[in-house]
């Protein structure tokens, strides 16, 4: 099947900044793929380049098999985009600028559809641009995205701006856009909103992408904390199994540490009698914090590996 995005070796620098250090990402059909970053990463700069707003210095970019350079056309032609930073005609009404954008593309035009974005955002259409709250211009530039079904959306930071029940609302949009087979890319430092909304992540951090990954499979590699209460003291040495460490004993409560998943240590609790047992799932914050507190390479060592 071809990739909906595929990235190979794609490097971009910015005078002396080093934005992207040659990276590499696949990103299947029909699925919703978070790109998760601090700022600086370089999260808007890949958008760039698959919309060919910026070129990179080195690399190749194609988005549902179009080459993004050569083929841009036919690229922006299957891409929703909304911008991280969002410019609209200020004067115009949200209904005047929807109807601008639809009349782009006659063929695709959906009045059903886009009745039912601009109610499930309860957006108003009436009032010019320029009067609209920063949440509301955030709504209008998801709905000219969505308006034609494309095949890609490319957010960058959908939710920025929006309350959370909105938020809500973009994401079971997203979800629906997802369920029509529709590939959804976007960004976001958010880390709870791509827990819930996606179902594979890269993280990206200073120019290099980190980690590329299901997101249950992720947070399953990460690290358990498990409290166990046995009925008495269990056997020293019980618990010495690859992966697991054992953190303390306060009489019959163990507390420990499972690296490689829960299976080996949810074996060996079984083989005493059990009172109580609590686990803390990590959430992809703490996964992205075990990512992200390795120590940072100056901007000085980024530009002298460029
Ligand atoms: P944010 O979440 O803040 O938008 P980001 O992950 O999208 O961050 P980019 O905007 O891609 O990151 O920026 C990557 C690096 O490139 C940063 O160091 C940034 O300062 C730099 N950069 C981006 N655009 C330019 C530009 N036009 N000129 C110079 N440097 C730039």
């Amino acid at each position: 099947m071809t990739p909906a995005i595929q990235l190979n070796g794609v490097a971009k620098s910015y005078g002396d900044t080093r934005a992207l250090s040659g990276i590499d990402l696949t990103v299947e059909p029909g699925r919703i793929f978070g790109f998760l970053g601090p700022n600086g990463a370089g999260k808007t700069t890949t958008i760039r380049i698959l919309l060919d707003l910026i070129r990179p210095d080195a690399g190749a970019a194609s988005v549902l098999g179009f080459d993004c350079q050569r083929q841009s056309l036919e690229v922006r032609r299957r891409v929703g985009y909304l911008p991280g930073d969002l410019r609209l005609y200020e004067s115009m009404r949200g209904d005047v600028l929807l109807d601008f954008i639809d009349s782009f593309r006659p063929e695709k035009r959906d009045p059903a559809y886009r009745r039912a974005l601009v109610d499930r955002l309860d957006l108003d259409l009436t009032r010019r641009i320029r009067a609209l709250s920063k949440g509301n211009r955030q709504k209008l530039g998801l709905v000219q995205a969505l308006l034609h079904r494309p095949d890609l959306l490319v957010l960058d930071e959908p939710t920025s701006g929006l309350d959370p029940i909105v938020q809500d609302d973009v994401v079971h949009l997203l979800e629906d856009a997802a369920a029509e087979g529709r590939t959804v890319f976007f960004s976001s430092h958010v880390l709870p909103e791509v827990e819930k909304i996606s179902q594979s992540v890269a993280i990206i951090r200073a120019g290099k992408i980190v980690a590329i990954e299901d997101v249950a499979k992720l947070k399953a590699r990460s690290v358990h904390v498990i409290e166990v209460t046995f009925a008495a003291p269990p056997p020293p040495g019980l618990f010495a199994l690859p992966g697991v460490r054992e953190l303390r004993r306060d009489g019959a409560t163990v507390h420990f540490q499972a690296h490689d998943g829960v299976d080996a240590v949810l074996k060996a609790i079984a083989t005493q009698r059990v009172l109580d047992l609590r686990t803390q799932q990590p959430s992809l914050e703490d996964v992205f914090l075990a990512y992200y507190t390795e120590p940072e390479l100056p901007q000085e060592e980024r530009r002298a590996s460029a």
